[in-house]
Order: structure tokens, then C-alpha cells, then sequence
């Protein structure tokens, strides 16, 4: 059995004190991979951190992007910095990317605008993206069919080829109708603790569309930590919490939703992982 987060922040302060102790926690938990996403002030070595991390660890990678939140301190410079750090084998996706009209941190307008340069930024470089959606659902999905997609001659729906390589809607928080249509587009959907948190039928209404070949998990730590251990800081092991939540909504047993999207995880990034036994490197 073999588990995957695929969307943790293990790059943040929250983990300094004890961050190699929280790696080690999770692959005895049979976390086998985790995606660290980078985040914060591009303009700052934040970035630079994230990716430090990836470094450090077996199996952990790394993605780069700027985050809704951030748009107003995305330029040309900061696009250079990221692109710099892309270059390392062990960034795999550009993102956390979107809007979020939730807390508008940045302008809506400007959030849009760095949204689709970062879209074709990632095409350019045939990375997937990871995408962030808050309280504006109908906007990222019509940037993204505008962005990602082409209409073929009868009139259906078709992921552009041109560098596109999909992505995946992270901390899935939107409609079954969304998860439908990024799921038409090459998009894995992940789900978060807050799927097991007990308002969260909508999210469940939207869970009942995704096929297992669709699914991710992820545990977005430090932030978002799965019943039963709400409350407490969130890290990479506890995804396993929100993978038994989900195998017993599906109906299925607990390993196979593992192993399942454990393998959608590596097949979509085009992984193979590293032998467990090797060592930590020093940064
Ligand atoms: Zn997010
Ligand atoms: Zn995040």
C-alpha cells in the first residue's frame, strides 16, 4: 500500500523546527510521494526554499508558481527567478495558480491577468498546472476552456495539445458541474481534509462524479487537518485519514483508493520513485 500528497506546503515555518521527523512520519505512513508547492513572495527566496526541500528529500517534489494571493508582485522579474528554479529535475508542475475572490489579496483583475500568463508560462515549459480556486469557480473554468482547450469541427471539447499537459484542481472545494468539466480537460481532482469535515456535503455531491482514475488526495498542510485529528497542525501523514475517509465513501477498500491514486499521481507526472532506502541529502 502505498499513499501520495499531492499538495502539501512542508516548505513553511510551521515545519522548521521538526521537518525532517515530519518526512519521516509520512513515509512510515506509506506516504511513497509528496508534492511540496511552492508559495509566497516571488521577489523573496521563498521560492528558493521550496524547491531546497524537494531537494533534500527522496520522493518529495516540487512546484513553482505564483499564488492568487501574490498576483500583484508577479512581473517579469519574478517570472525569471521561477524560471530559473524550474529547471531543477525535482519541479514537476507550475502552480499554485487561480483566483481566489475569497479574500481578494491582490485586485480581481490583476489575479486574472497573472492567472493566464502563468497558464501559457506552463505550456510553454509543458509542465501541468496546479490550480487554486476559491470563491470563483465560473471564472477559472472559463480561463482555463479558453486557455487550455480548442473546440474540434463537431463542436466538442478537446485539451490542447500545444504544451498543455493538464493539471490538477487542488483542494477540490467546487460544483460536481466543475469537476465534470476540468475533468474534460485532462484535470486530476484532489481532495483535501475538509472533505471529511461534517458540512462538507457539497463536496461530497461533487466526490460521487470523479472516477478513481481521476482522484487525487492531499493534505494542503499545515492547513485543512482531516477528522479525526482536526485542530491539530496538518502534515503529509495524516493524507491517510482523508484517503480511509474516502475508499469508505466510495465503498471500496482502503488500498485499492491508495494504490490507485498513488499510480494516478506517478503516471500523470511520468514518475518512477526513488529507492526508500536511500539517504537524505544535505541542501
Ligand atoms: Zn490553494
Ligand atoms: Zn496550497
Amino acid at each position: 500500500m502505498s499513499l501520495v500528497d499531492s499538495h502539501c506546503h512542508i516548505d513553511g515555518d510551521a515545519f522548521d523546527a521538526d521537518r525532517d521527523e515530519v518526512v519521516q512520519r509520512a513515509k512510515g505512513a506509506g506516504v511513497a510521494a509528496m508534492l511540496n508547492i511552492g508559495t509566497g513572495d516571488p521577489h523573496s527566496d521563498d521560492f528558493r526554499k521550496a524547491v531546497a526541500v524537494a531537494e533534500r528529500y527522496e520522493n518529495v517534489f516540487a512546484s513553482v508558481g505564483v499564488h492568487p494571493h501574490d498576483a500583484k508582485l508577479y512581473d517579469d522579474a519574478a517570472e525569471e527567478h521561477l524560471l530559473e528554479l524550474a529547471r531543477s529535475s525535482k519541479v514537476i508542475a507550475w502552480g499554485e495558480i487561480g483566483l481566489d475572490f475569497y479574500y481578494d489579496h491582490s485586485p480581481r483583475d490583476v489575479q486574472i491577468e497573472v492567472f493566464r500568463r502563468q497558464i501559457r508560462t506552463a505550456r510553454r515549459l509543458e509542465l501541468p498546472i496546479i490550480i487554486h480556486s476559491r470563491d470563483a469557480d465560473d471564472e477559472t473554468i472559463a480561463i482555463l476552456l479558453e486557455e487550455c482547450s480548442r473546440k474540434t469541427e463537431n463542436g466538442k471539447l478537446k485539451a490542447e495539445n500545444d504544451g498543455f499537459r493538464g493539471g490538477i484542481m487542488h483542494c477540490f472545494g467546487g460544483t460536481a458541474a466543475m469537476a465534470t468539466e476540468l475533468m474534460k480537460l485532462g484535470f486530476l481532482i484532489s481532495f483535501a481534509g475538509n472533505v471529511t469535515f461534517k458540512k462538507a456535503d457539497n463536496l461530497r455531491d461533487a466526490a460521487r462524479v470523479v472516477p478513481l482514475d481521476k482522484l487525487l488526495v492531499e493534505t494542503d498542510c499545515p492547513f485543512l487537518t482531516p477528522i479525526p485529528l482536526r485542530g491539530k497542525r496538518n502534515e503529509p501523514a495524516y493524507v491517510e485519514h482523508t484517503a480511509r475517509f474516502l475508499a469508505e465513501f466510495y465503498g471500496v477498500e482502503f488500498e485499492l483508493l491508495a494504490d490507485r491514486t498513488t499510480r494516478n499521481f506517478l503516471d500523470f507526472f511520468r514518475l518512477e520513485l526513488t529507492a526508500e532506502t536511500q539517504r537524505q541529502r544535505e541542501v
